[in-house]
């Protein structure tokens, strides 16, 4: 890998292939490309992200939790690309210029650098979707960067210094209070990862755990809905033995002063509020002249391409893809980012050779939700999992990421981070 000046490419390489965004989807499309191309391709790849390293969405939980080591969420451009013939620009996305074949980069409206390209590969992710709910802006910690999980430790931190002097019980109660709004995996992952951090940080305090208030809030009538119901009641059983308050039905009214108001009229204090309730496609994405859904996921076709464009493909949280078994456009995960990102650099490589491009066809084998660091549900090929099995399946996932993307070394090293991770 090389860290280059986008000033110093040429401006036209005959197949320059320009990867936008360096996370699940842009990591797994430039390591497949840079391992399955031969130098008779005459390939150019060049990855563009502001950061230097990728930040694992997925494991965000494990930042979250115990001691700070934001380094566990992030996979560093230079370990994983070492090696490979990849230029990496440290820049951002500013336009895409379909008819011209080019991009522009720079920072949000300064000067700009303009880049030709062979073929464009658009993998810039989702961000927090956010709505406007009176307060919720202002109060509540989102999950979507190593900043975020890192915030969201500070917080606890805080609230629980502040919260043990407090002589009153039930003082102490408000004080210690976290809610999380959104019962999907990501709320659920965060409630079990701070139902199993806090008690015994509240009980070395001297004080009963017990007076942690940790409520779980979701609109819908029950949380974790892509998972079997039978799979649900488990997760429900296990969180409410944790403690975690779950109140499902119900939609948040405003955020005032540290308390979350409901619709129903119920109050919950809400000194620390984790707002985990959906993502939205990049939305600097709709700008760029590409046809977009609703929510302004980039349409694609069935080989990924975005519609009407035979040099731009789109990848990850950002495309729209309709899987055509269900007819409904695929989740924002990170196992279907990574699948999609393969088959888009193999589809690059049959246009290179002048071979036929195959549709993509997405499937699922698995899925597996954490609850706490030791225990999770889920399901792999049509059988439900719980338990310490379910994580461990959870864990190795990340596992095969990192021997796809780096190698056994990479994995060998990371496995064994997380093995020595102490709550
Ligand atoms: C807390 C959490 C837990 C999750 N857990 C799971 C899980 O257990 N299993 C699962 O399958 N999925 C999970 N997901 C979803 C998964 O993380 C996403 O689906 C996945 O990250 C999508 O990958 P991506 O490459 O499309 O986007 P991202 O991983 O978000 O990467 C996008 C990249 O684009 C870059 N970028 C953005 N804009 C620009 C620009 N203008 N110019 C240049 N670069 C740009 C960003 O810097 C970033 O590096 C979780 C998500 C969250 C938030």
């Amino acid at each position: 890998m090389e860290a280059v000046d986008p000033r110093s490419l040429s401006p036209t390489h005959p197949r320059r292939i320009i990867v936008v965004g360096g996370g699940y989807a842009g990591l797994t499309f430039v390591t497949t490309l840079a391992h399955r191309m031969k130098a008779s391709d005459d390939i150019e790849i060049v990855l563009v992200d502001p950061r230097p390293y990728q930040q694992a969405l997925s494991e965000l939980d494990l930042v979250a939790a115990g001691t700070p080591r934001p380094q566990f969420a992030e996979l560093w451009y230079a370990d994983v690309l070492r090696g490979l013939p990849i230029k990496v620009v440290y820049d951002r996305l500013e336009c895409v210029r379909p008819d011209d074949g080019l991009i522009e980069i720079g920072p949000r409206g300064g000067p700009v650098v303009s880049l030709t390209y062979w073929r464009l590969v658009l993998a810039t992710g989702a961000i927090p979707f956010v709505p406007p709910v009176p307060g919720l802006r202002e109060s509540a910690i989102t999950m979507w960067s190593v900043d975020d999980a890192m915030k969201l430790q500070r917080a606890l931190e805080e609230q629980f210094r502040y919260g043990v002097t407090l002589c009153d019980p039930r003082e102490r109660a408000c004080a210690i209070a976290v809610t999380v709004v959104g019962g999907g995996a990501t709320g659920v992952e965060i409630a079990g990862t701070i139902a199993d951090r806090m008690p015994p940080m509240i009980k070395r305090a001297g004080h009963d755990p017990k007076e942690l208030t940790l409520t779980l809030i979701e609109g819908r009538p029950d949380i974790l809905y892509d998972l079997p119901e039978v799979q649900r009641i488990r997760a429900r059983s296990r969180l409410q033995k944790m403690g975690v308050s779950i109140l499902l039905g119900r939609k948040l009214e405003k955020v005032e002063s540290g308390v979350a108001y409901l619709e129903s009229g119920v109050e919950v204090p809400s000194p620390v509020l984790v707002w985990c309730g959906g993502a939205h496609a990049d939305p600097d994405a709709v700008q760029w002249g590409l046809a977009a859904d609703n929510s302004g996921r980039l349409v694609c076709d069935e080989n990924l391409k975005a519609q009407g464009q035979a040099a731009i493909y789109v990848v990850g949280d950002v495309a729209a893809f309709r899987d055509p078994s269900s007819g409904r456009i695929l989740p924002m995960l990170a196992q279907f980012a990574i699948r999609e990102a393969a088959h888009a650099a193999d589809a690059c490589l049959h246009e290179a050779r002048g071979l036929p491009l195959a549709p993509f066809v997405p499937n699922m084998h698995g899925e597996f939700v954490s609850i706490g660091p030791k225990w999770g549900v889920g399901w792999m090929f049509g059988v439900n999992v719980s338990g310490w099995f379910a994580i461990v399946m959870k864990r190795l996932t990340y596992v095969m990421y990192w021997v796809q993307v780096g190698s056994f070394r990479l994995a060998r090293k990371r496995t064994a981070q997380m093995l020595r991770m102490r709550h």
